[in-house]
């Protein structure tokens, strides 16, 4: 269903300042769709066994990242084509939450995101995230891990202390998969840079939430040693890296010849070669990473629930 002015949940409260929100149909390039879900907490299973469940606002991610797995997620061929050109918002998904019985969450390991990203552009204007952490904030103390690679998680640091101080407990991840520019941008060419997505994990950090830098996947990093500073810079103190699976790595469409010309440009060696060199690199860095970090996970063991 496509975007249309018309009244929905989103609607009836309004945001912080008091004002109504008003519903985008575009942003930047992203069409942005109203539907219902059926439900907001999903059952955690897969790689995200050990949580109890995830928490997805949206369904589809304006960032892009061309190696999206979420992508592939969808049955539609036209939407996995499309990926990072359109979003769908689940206009309930407050309802739903506030379905719950207070208490009803206390304790609950929830993960959001696994398939969007909680905080892409369009959570700048429609808040539906942190509606939803509002509820949370007031009614229950779960246990919440947040993923992002968006600097707009730093705008609700007051409700993630609030749901801290209340009981429950809080770690945000910040994604950043390389100090390379000309790769993240081929690798994840809406998403904010690397700098940027560093400063606003260095605020949530100040703000006393616990924070996790998550180089997942770790994409090529041309100065290790200087990647690892600006990493301890920003205060935070854990870290998980996993390499890119080029096996179960799948590309959105038109995307994936740029994304391994370049790799194999700046590993200095051809198209043929350039998975082991890639392996190789990742190790490399990942020994600089280990010596030099308080904490460093690894894949799936990394991701374990903190708490
Ligand atoms: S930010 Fe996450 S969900 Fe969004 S496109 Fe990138 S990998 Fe996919």
């Amino acid at each position: 269903m496509v975007a249309q002015p018309v009244q929905g949940p989103l609607f009836e409260s309004p945001d912080v300042a008091g004002h109504p929100i008003e519903r985008p149909c575009l942003i930047g390039e992203a069409t942005i769709c109203y539907a219902p879900a059926r439900e907001i907490l999903t059952r955690a299973t897969g790689f995200m066994d050990a949580y109890d469940f995830t928490l997805n606002p949206y369904s589809g991610c304006s960032f892009g990242c061309t190696y999206c797995y979420a992508a592939f997620f969808s049955r539609d061929v036209a939407k996995r084509d499309s990926w990072g050109y359109w979003v769908n918002v689940k206009e309930n998904a407050v309802d739903l939450i506030d379905r719950r019985k207070p208490g009803a969450l206390d304790g609950k390991l929830i993960y959001m995101s696994s398939v969007t990203d909680p905080y892409q552009p369009v959570e700048r204007e429609l808040q539906l995230t942190r509606r939803l952490l509002e509820i949370m904030a007031k009614r229950h103390k779960p246990k919440l891990v947040i993923q992002t690679r968006s600097p707009t998680v730093a705008r609700d640091c007051d409700l993630l202390r609030r749901i801290e101080d209340n009981g429950g407990r809080v770690q945000v991840n910040m994604t950043v998969t390389t100090d390379d520019e000309d790769i993240r941008r081929t690798f994840e060419p809406f998403c904010p840079s690397n700098s940027v997505r560093l400063q606003a994990i260095g605020k949530v950090q100040d703000a006393g939430v616990d924070t996790c830098i998550t180089m997942t996947p770790l994409l090529l990093v041309s100065s290790p040693y200087a990647f690892a500073d600006s990493l301890i810079a920003t205060g935070v103190k854990k870290f998980i890296a996993q390499p890119f699976h080029f096996q179960r790595g799948k590309f959105l469409a038109g995307t994936r010849d740029k994304a391994f010309d370049l790799m194999a440009e700046k590993l200095g060696c051809d198209r043929d070669s350039f998975r082991a060199e890639y392996l190789e690199h990742y190790r490399m860095v990942f020994e600089v990473l280990c010596e030099t970090l308080p904490e460093l996970g690894e894949g799936k063991g990394g991701f374990a629930p903190p708490f």
